[in-house]
């Protein structure tokens, strides 16, 4: 199976009937830079800068952020890397950062929201971002967000710093693309404004389950209660596509789903042309994706989507369209 995988490394992920879906991985640390190459992902989609602060004993300085990611800008080498701004509270805890002890820390102050209310910090981490990229192409990603307002805001911060490196007269990024997660429900119902404030989306599959289910992701009496394949959430995620389809705004997903082969499936069928994924993933996820034929499963999920008869077989037809294949 690994060799089997190891063959696929540079072919292209295109389905049976043409339609060319771009995977690249989720990454956090430097020593997850290896499996760029070995796993043949295209670039890193999710790169969780959070991981960073959540290993040291220390609150990282700026010259120690602008390391590291000027490292994975390096080892990536032509590869896009969309760096994700601090998402840090709720499940992620920095231990020499106090806290107000919170009740709903999954609903707390946490993510963008500390963000935009301790500047500091976050312009901190921009600038950092800034300097590592110069020269080329720097793609930062906002967590959390709820409304887009949050977006114009973070926005203001980017732009502020970018006069700042300027009037110094250091090197800036060729490009700068800002993006944010869809994983709060808010936000499914300001497609149009969001799709039009950002340059990118990206879906946070895990946080957006745990809120529209009201399951906390990581009690585990609760955590798969819910599925993922269901047909509400299906429908959910057919619907971000659509709405970044209609301003031509790049869409991806970077939650644990898009490392099963199986949902990968069910993504590229509502729509999906990017996942981002575990490297692990890439390998079986490549192999599915070249046996697929996109048309042919929407002739099977679509009439299924478009049923709302209280039944949800839409997992049991996954399974059925993937066994016969
Ligand atoms: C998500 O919520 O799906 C996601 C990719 O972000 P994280 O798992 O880091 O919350
Ligand atoms: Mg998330």
């Amino acid at each position: 199976r690994q060799a089997q995988y190891r063959l696929l490394r540079n072919k292209p992920a295109v389905t049976q009937d043409g339609h060319r879906v771009s995977l690249n991985m989720n990454a956090g640390l430097l020593v997850d830079l290896p499996h760029l190459a070995e796993a043949g992902a295209e670039g890193i989609g999710l790169f969780r800068t959070e991981l960073q602060f959540m290993v040291a004993s220390t609150m990282p300085r700026m010259d120690e952020q602008t390391a590291l990611y000027a490292a994975v800008l390096q080892s990536s080498g032509n590869r896009p890397v969309t760096f994700r701004t601090l998402d840090i509270g709720g499940d992620k805890v920095l231990p020499y950062m106090r806290m107000q002890p919170e009740e709903n820390p999954a609903l707390g102050w946490r993510a963008i929201r500390l963000g935009l209310d301790r500047p500091g910090l976050l312009r901190m981490q921009l600038r950092a971002l800034l300097h590592a990229a110069a020269g080329r192409e720097l793609r930062v990603m906002l967590p959390m967000v709820t409304e887009v307002g949050e977006i114009h805001r973070a926005r203001a911060l980017l732009d502020r710093e970018v006069a700042q490196l300027r009037r110094h007269g250091h090197g800036e990024p060729s490009r700068i693309l800002l993006g944010s997660m869809v994983e709060v429900p808010a936000l499914l119902f300001q497609l149009d404004s969001l799709m039009q404030a950002v340059d990118f989306v990206s879906v946070g599959s895990n946080d957006l389950l745990q809120y529209m289910t009201a399951s906390d992701r990581g009690n585990p009496r609760v955590a798969s209660r819910f599925d993922p394949l269901s047909r509400h959430f299906l429908r959910t995620l057919r619907m971000i596509v659509e709405g970044a389809d209609r301003h031509e705004t790049p869409v991806t997903l970077c939650g644990e789903i898009a490392s099963r082969p199986l949902a990968a499936m069910a993504l590229a069928g509502i729509g999906f042309r990017s996942l981002s994924m575990s490297a692990a993933a890439i390998g079986p996820v490549k192999a599915m994706l070249l046996a697929l034929d996109i048309g042919r499963l929407k002739a099977v999920l679509d009439p299924l989507l478009a049923l709302d008869n209280g039944e949800d077989g839409v997992r049991a037809a996954l399974v059925a369209f993937a066994e016969a294949e």
